[in-house]
């Protein structure tokens, strides 16, 4: 049986408690005023469903789901969805959090969510994911909408899973498309924005490198974690020469120091299973020991608190990038500071998701589709222009690039809440 280990092991904070400390931390940094930091300290709205599901076998599944939304001052809540087991208020609050400072960073107009239904979605049968994901969106929809608040996919949720929500939104409220993003192109969805999260990711890392002087071709790189996000890092990293040596999922990893074939590997999951069973003659690792191999750039793309104090010292590559959300605890992100590797931070790093999906909502508000070739062309410039400033601020007050992001986004979150004169 595959092991889950990007589950925290050793580490000591909740998902929720985790990031509160980074927004502590970029709090003292900007000297935010303590009446501003109660409003930011805790979350506008909690939403708690239980959703039951008659199943094919005529059990009951009682199902239990959040939607969280953080904060609202810069715009209507936006936030992906999760399914998963482990799927709970506690982190839910942490990646709706998460969603205002990744949005203001990348100065969308939009505020923070997340949703997550506790379910494992691959022990249901279609119907049941669709009847589940219909019953979800109704039992939500009231805090929900175009101007209030904008699911998208995220863990275990897809662009289909979108479409159902989208419609059953829909048969409630009239037809209303832009009140999800991330549903297929037939639907709405935006050309590109499928790969946006993983593409944007690139794009990131690119400029980043561009200031570190750093070539990316040739460089040998580990991702752990082989869906959405994962998967299309992959394929866009191979497009600029770098070398793709292991990749995971939660079945477990292979590597190959010469390279997977990724395409491949992309094939061999599209037939159903994991990267582990994929019959591609690669030597298998599990999940722990890609963590620690001997690379140039980390990807975490799976789940939060996969490196903590108990790997952090045996991580080897230069630079990681969080394509997960809170992949890296506070005490792992002290051992890689003190040991110099880079981190690319998750609210800059996996920002062309929620990127991607302010330019699929502005599509449908206008009723007018881009090609994909501006798609990535708006996403790449407004990466760029983060990273920049990211960048630029680290140097400036010589700090890491995680306590810059969240700076500048707590600084422009804090003066919407002025300006909204909510304090
Ligand atoms: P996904 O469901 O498409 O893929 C998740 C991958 O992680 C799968 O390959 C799965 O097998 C693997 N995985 C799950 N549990 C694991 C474990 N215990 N050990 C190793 N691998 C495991 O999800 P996704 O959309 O690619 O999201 C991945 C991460 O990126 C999440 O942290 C998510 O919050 C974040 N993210 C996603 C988006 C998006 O647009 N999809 C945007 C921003 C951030």
């Amino acid at each position: 049986m595959p092991t889950e280990t990007a589950a925290p092991s050793n580490d000591e904070l909740s998902p929720d408690a985790a990031v509160r400390l980074y927004v502590d931390a970029a709090a003292r940094a900007v000297a935010l005023e303590e009446d501003v930091a109660d409003v930011l300290g805790s979350s506008y709205r909690e939403v708690s469903v239980q959703v039951p599901l008659r199943r094919d076998d005529g059990s009951l599944l009682v199902a239990h789901g959040y939607r969280v939304q953080h904060n609202g001052a810069r715009g209507p809540y936006k936030g992906g969805l999760r399914y998963h087991p482990e799927a709970d208020l506690d982190e839910v609050r942490a990646l709706a959090s998460l969603m205002t400072w990744k949005t203001a960073l990348l100065d969308l107009p939009f505020g923070g969510a997340k949703g997550g239904l506790q379910v494992d979605p691959r022990q249901l049968s279609e119907g049941e994911l669709q009847t589940l994901t219909r019953k979800f969106a109704l039992s939500l929809s009231h805090v929900l909408g175009v101007y209030r608040d904008i699911p998208a996919p995220d863990v275990n949720t897809n662009a289909q899973v979108m479409a159902w929500f989208m419609d059953a939104y829909s048969g409630r409220h009239g037809y209303s498309p832009a009140a999800v993003t991330g549903k297929p192109v037939d639907l709405g969805g935006a050309p590109g924005r499928e790969a946006a999260t993983g593409r944007g990711l690139v794009y990131v890392l690119e400029a980043a490198a561009r200031r570190w002087s750093w070539d990316l071709a040739g460089r040998r790189v580990v991702i752990q974690g082989f869906g959405n996000v994962g998967s299309w890092a992959a394929r866009e990293l191979v497009t600029l020469g770098a070398r793709i040596i292991a990749v995971s999922d939660v079945g477990g990893g292979i590597f190959n120091d010469n390279g997977l074939d990724v395409e491949r590997v992309v094939e061999a999951v599209a037939a159903g299973g994991s990267v582990a069973d994929a019959d591609v003659g690669y030597t298998k690792v599990s999940n722990e020991e890609l963590l620690t191999l001997d690379c140039d750039i980390l990807v975490p793309a799976a789940l939060g608190g996969c490196i903590t104090a108990g790997n952090a010292a045996d991580i080897r590559a230069s630079v990681v990038v969080e394509g997960a959300n809170h992949p890296v605890t506070p005490a792992a992100d002290d051992v890689l500071a003190d040991r110099g590797i880079r981190v690319l931070p998750d609210i800059l790093a996996n920002g062309g998701g929620v990127t991607g999906s302010y330019f699929e909502w502005t599509q449908n508000i206008q009723q007018f589709q881009w090609k994909e070739d501006r798609f990535n062309a708006e996403l790449r410039d407004r990466l760029d222009r983060a990273v920049n400033e990211v960048a630029a601020y680290a140097e400036e007050h010589a700090c890491t690039y995680r306590l810059a992001a969240y700076s500048i986004a707590l600084e422009r979150v804090a003066r919407a809440v002025r300006l909204r004169g909510y304090v």
